[in-house]
C-alpha cells in the first residue's frame, strides 16, 4: 500500500490559554491527520476547542505542546495555503461584493487583473454575477455567505477551514448552501476541515467525522461516512440526509456527544 502524506497533521496537541483568572486547557493530546482532498468534519459541544483547532492550523495560535504540520512542514504563522471561513461573513459594508472578494488577493499582492477575472468567474458560478457592484447590505444572508466563500477561494488556498459557516443562516438556506458548498469544494479538490456543532451537517457533508470530548478537547470517536452507492458515488448532502445510514450515524454521534437537555 502506498503511503499518502497527510495534508494537515496535528500531533499530540496541548493548548492552554493563560488569562488573568488562571489557565484554561482547551485541547489535550489531540492528534489528527487529514489527507489531501479529504473532507473532515469535527463535531463537539460549544467550548470544546473546535475554533482553537482551526486557529492552530491557520497559524494564528501556537500550541503549548505538540506539532502542527501543513504539507509536512511545521506551521510557523498564517500562510496563503489555508483559507478561513467563519460564521459571520465579515464582508466590509463599504466595499462592493467584487471588491470584497478581491480583498485576500490585494493583501497577498496577487496580480490584480488575474484576481479580478477569477473573482468575477467565482461570483458568476455562485449565482452572484448580477451583484458584482452591489454592497453587502443589498444581499440576503445566503448570498453574503456565498460571497464570503468566493472571497476565501479567490486566492486559491489548498486547505479550507470552515468554522460553523452556516450556523447564522435560517434552516432552508443552511441546507441549500451546505449542499452547494460541499459540491464546489469537492469539485475543486480542496482539503476541507469543517467544525460544527450540527451533527446532520457533519454527516451529510463529510467523508469522515471526528467527535470531540468536552473541554479539554480530545478525539472521542472517528466515523468514516459512507452511503450505499446511489449510482454516482457519494450522494449530495441534501440527498444523504434521507438515506438510511444517515440516521444511524446521527444516533451514534448523538450518543457520543452526551448532550443533556437543560445542561
Ligand atoms: P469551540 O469553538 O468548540 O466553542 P473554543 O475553541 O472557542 O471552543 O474554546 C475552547 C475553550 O477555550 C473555551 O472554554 C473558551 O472559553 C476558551 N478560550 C477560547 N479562546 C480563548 C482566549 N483567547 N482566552 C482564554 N480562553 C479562551
Ligand atoms: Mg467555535
Amino acid at each position: 500500500m502506498t503511503h499518502i502524506a497527510p495534508k494537515v497533521e496535528l500531533r499530540n496537541i496541548d493548548l492552554r490559554y493563560f488569562t488573568f483568572d488562571g489557565e484554561t486547557e482547551a485541547l489535550s493530546d489531540f492528534s489528527l491527520a487529514v489527507l489531501p482532498g479529504e473532507f473532515v468534519a469535527i463535531v463537539g459541544q460549544s467550548g470544546c476547542g473546535k475554533s482553537t483547532l482551526l486557529s492552530l492550523i491557520a497559524g494564528i495560535l501556537e500550541p503549548t505542546d505538540g506539532d502542527v504540520l501543513v504539507n509536512g512542514a511545521q506551521v510557523e504563522g498564517p500562510s496563503p495555503l489555508c483559507g478561513y471561513m467563519l460564521q459571520q461573513d465579515h464582508l466590509f459594508e463599504w466595499r462592493t461584493i467584487l471588491d470584497n472578494v478581491l480583498l485576500g488577493a490585494e493583501i497577498q499582492g496577487l496580480d490584480p487583473g488575474a484576481a479580478a477575472t477569477r473573482a468575477e468567474s467565482l461570483l458568476r458560478g455562485y449565482g452572484l454575477g448580477d451583484f458584482l457592484s452591489h454592497f453587502p447590505h443589498q444581499l440576503s444572508g445566503g448570498m453574503r455567505q456565498r460571497a464570503a466563500l468566493a472571497r476565501t477561494l479567490c486566492t486559491d488556498p489548498e486547505i479550507l477551514l470552515l468554522d460553523e459557516p452556516f450556523s447564522a443562516l435560517d434552516f432552508q438556506t443552511r441546507l441549500a448552501l451546505s449542499d452547494e458548498v460541499a459540491e464546489i469544494l469537492r469539485r475543486e479538490g480542496k482539503t476541507v476541515i469543517l467544525v460544527t456543532h450540527d451533527i446532520s451537517e457533519a454527516v451529510s457533508m463529510a467523508d469522515r467525522v471526528i467527535v470531540m470530548t468536552k473541554r479539554p478537547g480530545q478525539v472521542k470517536a472517528v466515523h468514516d461516512i459512507s452511503f450505499k452507492d446511489s449510482g454516482n458515488g457519494r450522494p449530495r448532502p441534501f440527498e444523504a440526509r434521507s438515506q438510511q445510514e444517515f440516521q444511524q450515524y446521527f444516533d451514534r454521534i448523538w450518543g457520543e456527544l452526551d448532550i443533556h437537555v437543560g445542561n
